[in-house]
């Protein structure tokens, strides 16, 4: 197939990169010159603008930073431009509502199908392939992105109609949040009640206080499996990313009127954290501004 690849950054580069090794003809387009040359390492085919890069193609994928920017890249180069048999994928994490509009203005030509696919898995997963993908869109417009993410990942999932993909992956990070939170005031109590921070996580990693923060991403260096916290807190998940992430939850349940009163404590907090100047470290290193905070 030819595919069009929208946005190269941390997580599309080796997204795009995995599209190649499936045997796809990658077109790529970044607004960056070394994401772009990074690509063509990669077997990509660099492309200088959006509108060369989905010529003729059969599908475009994106992965860009906000709404903002995929709602003004599709509407602007991508609908209207790309052949109206092709598939339109964005990854990006967007906002419900930016996806469902781009979906409409994609609708509006009569044939195009789209699908809103964010992705749960870190850069790691992106270069290995093993990302999860959650998908809003009609069922034909799932079958046809299926065949293409199944390359870029260990599991496609149809989440229901436009915009059902943004509303999981906010849903499931608001969740991530609130446990990191929870987890890493957990382990810096158990530790001030005098309990081994060891032994706390045999118990708790097998009792009901478990969670995929504790046992897959232990925000404690030296316990539970080998996590960002071992590497002094850097690569991982941004703390920018998930204040992101929460944030766009907040949003969603405004519009929603969902009560969330765990998800708005942990957003609050993660903007605590970032304001201290962590945004780029970790989000399991919010336990350093727990931990400080019981100092003071
Ligand atoms: P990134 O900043 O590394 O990459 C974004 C890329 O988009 C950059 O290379 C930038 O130059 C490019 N770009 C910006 N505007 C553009 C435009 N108008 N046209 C073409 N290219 C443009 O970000 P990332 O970490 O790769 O994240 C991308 C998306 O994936 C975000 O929506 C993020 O929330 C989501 N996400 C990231 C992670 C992660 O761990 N990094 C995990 C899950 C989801």
């Amino acid at each position: 197939m030819k595919i069009a690849f929208i946005g190269l950054g941390n997580m599309g580069g080796g997204m795009a990169a995995n599209l190649v090794k499936a045997g796809h003809q990658v077109n790529a387009f970044d607004l960056s010159a070394d994401a772009l040359a990074r690509a063509k390492d990669q077997g990509c085919t660099p492309c200088t603008t959006v509108r060369e890069a989905v010529q003729g193609v059969d599908a475009v994928v994106s992965m860009l930073p906000n709404g903002k920017i995929v709602q003004k890249v599709y509407e602007d180069d991508v609908i209207g431009h790309a052949p109206r048999a092709a598939t339109l994928i964005d990854c990006s994490t967007i906002d419900v509502d930016t996806a469902r509009n781009v979906m409409k203005s994609a609708a509006k030509y009569g044939s195009y199908e789209m699908v809103d696919a964010p992705v749960s898995g870190g850069i790691a997963a992106a270069n290995a392939g093993t990302l999860t993908f959650m998908v809003g869109g009609t069922p034909s417009a799932f079958m046809h992105a299926e065949t293409i993410l199944k390359h870029m990942g260990k599991a496609v999932i149809h989440a229901g109609g436009s915009g059902a993909g943004q509303a999981a992956k906010i849903c499931n990070n608001m969740i991530l949040g609130a446990t990191m939170v929870a987890t890493c005031e957990a382990f810096v109590m158990a530790k001030k009640l005098g309990l081994d921070p060891q032994t706390f996580y045999d118990i708790s990693s097998k009792a009901s206080g478990q969670s995929w923060s504790m046992t897959s991403y232990c925000p404690l260096p030296g316990v539970g499996p080998q996590s960002p916290a071992d590497n002094d807190y850097q690569g991982g998940f941004a703390t920018n990313l998930m204040l992101k992430d929460l944030l766009l939850a907040m949003e969603a349940a405004e519009q929603a009127n969902a009560a969330v009163p765990m998800g708005a404590r942990a957003a609050e907090l993660y903007q605590e954290f970032a304001n201290l100047g962590q945004g780029n470290v970790d989000f399991s290193g919010i336990i350093r501004m727990l931990e400080a905070s019981g100092e003071a």
